[in-house]
């Protein structure tokens, strides 16, 4: 049974989707004007992650991620450009997809666009208008705080210790009549793009996006919300309040929260400049190895990042690949003698196997517990490793304890296979590796010497076998 740690309630609850066997699981995607930086990739990973493990547990899920392609961060990026507010989207939902493609973030089912929706953002704050929780002024629609008396359920703030909190009237919202407000609609400014509303034209405020986009393609009530934690407050807390207040009904069943990455026990973000972006990194290590160093802390951890750690994440993760690559060097050159040893280390290997996959779904149904799911996985590395040095164990063994790993590897979406083309034996290197191979049948030693040093000049070693020879990157 999955467990989820539900913000709503501050504990975890076993998950139970409101249509049996579906999902409906919404994320808040990023602000589309700059590549994003690994903290922004934080909530990506683990709630694909998330959809990947229910889709293993059988569930069909619809999953939804934003793109916000206006406010005030692109209009400002734009004019700094001097591009157009729609060409700095265009270009950075290409980049978004670059980087989260080579994660092996999969596609979500819909990744809705904030001005693909106005009319159902409108549609949504005339209700809140009709209804007395929204009004009007000068320069926008507003949410009434005060209308909502369980305004701050989620992040367990009130309504009159927000309202001592001195939180000052924001310059560019002077007609709201409390500083807790939300604007739902902006006013039209000079140079700035706009849509025609009943206030007249103007553009969204960022709260209803999301309101939005969920009512348009999930409906009024969803089973997933996630997010990283500074979004509880405010913009969590007042997509419940639009949607709630609009529809009538509960919004959000289970609310999830990553945490942060932090540089120097400080969290990374773009405002105070100490931020790496992915694909920066992605320069330094390969794509999986930041999926895999993600994965290695509990998604509600904060992590520390260094590039030691990534060092680590990728010797970590060379060492599960080292093992999947030598377990089919070994199925394929297997003798097929088996005896009683080899019998042994089989059956050994397949109760490793159970073991192995018992694990993972425990640590995984404990609140999405990666760290513990990987743990498992290396279980099954050292437990194969061991095996396959047995001589005569049969290749059936091997192939099924490579399946195993490729399988439970799969759902957290680290593939060894399909993405790390870098490291790849090029066929001119293979045709050299033969050639040697050949030489040293025919016993010229020389040649195979030769041959030798032209494969480490292209960046490969090859090491002789029982099996045969076994080429590999430097
Ligand atoms: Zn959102």
């Amino acid at each position: 049974m999955l467990r989820l740690y539900n913000t709503q309630i501050r504990d975890k609850q076993d998950f139970l989707p409101l249509e049996e066997g579906k999902v409906r699981m919404y994320v808040c995607g990023p602000t589309v004007y700059n590549y994003f930086h690994l903290g922004n990739a934080r909530p990506f990973i683990t709630y694909d992650t998330l959809r990947r493990y229910l889709e293993f547990s059988g569930y069909q899920v619809t999953y939804v991620q934003n793109f916000t392609d206006i406010d005030d961060k692109m209009i400002n990026r734009a004019r700094a450009e001097k591009t157009s507010i729609g060409e700095l989207a265009e270009r950075f939902i290409r980049e978004y997809f670059i980087d989260a493609d080579a994660l092996n973030i999969r596609r979500a089912s819909i990744h809705p666009r904030a001005t693909e929706t106005i009319p159902t953002i409108i549609a949504i704050i005339e209700t809140l208008v009709d209804k007395g929780f929204a009004y009007e002024a000068e320069d926008g629609v507003y949410f009434d705080v005060s209308r909502m008396p369980d305004y701050g359920k989620l992040s367990r703030h009130n309504l009159d210790e927000l309202a001592s909190g001195g939180r000052e009237l924001a310059g560019d919202e002077a007609g709201k009549r409390s500083p807790l407000d939300f604007a739902l609609w902006k006013k039209k400014k000079e140079d700035e793009p706009a849509w025609p509303s009943p206030w007249g034209e103007g553009r969204p405020g960022w709260h209803i996006e999301c309101s939005a986009m969920i009512k348009q393609h999930l409906g009024d009530t969803i089973d997933i919300h996630g997010g990283g934690q500074d979004l509880v407050f405010p913009h969590h807390e007042n997509e419940i309040a639009q949607s709630e207040s609009a529809n009538g009904k509960p919004f959000v069943r289970y609310w999830l929260h990553n945490g942060f990455i932090n540089v120097d026990q400080e969290k990374m973000s773009k405002s105070t400049g100490n931020f790496f972006t992915v694909r920066d990194l992605a320069g330094q290590f390969p794509y999986l190895v930041l999926r895999f160093f993600m994965l290695g802390s509990h998604y509600r951890m904060p992590i520390n990042f260094s590039t030691e750690l990534l060092q680590a994440a990728e010797n970590g993760w060379n060492r599960i690949r080292t093992c999947l690559e030598n377990l089919a060097f070994v199925a394929q050159n297997a003798t097929g003698q088996a005896d009683v040893a080899s019998a042994e280390a089989a059956q050994q290997l397949s109760e490793a196997i159970r073991r192995a996959e018992a694990d993972f779904v425990r640590a995984m149904d404990d609140d999405l517990n990666t760290a513990d799911a990987l743990a498992a996985i290396f279980e099954l590395v050292r437990a194969a490793n061991t095996a396959a040095a047995v001589p005569g164990l049969p290749a059936a063994s091997l192939e099924n304890a490579s399946a195993a790993l490729l399988k439970l590897l799969d759902v957290l979406g680290l593939d060894p296979q399909g993405l790390d083309e870098r490291d790849a034996v090029p066929p001119d290197v293979l045709a050299l590796v033969e050639a040697r191979a050949k030489a040293k049948q025919a016993r010229n030693f020389k040649l195979a010497d030769e041959l030798r040093a032209q494969i480490q000049a292209r960046g490969f070693v090859v090491a002789d076998t029982p099996q045969g020879p076994k080429v590999s990157r430097q």
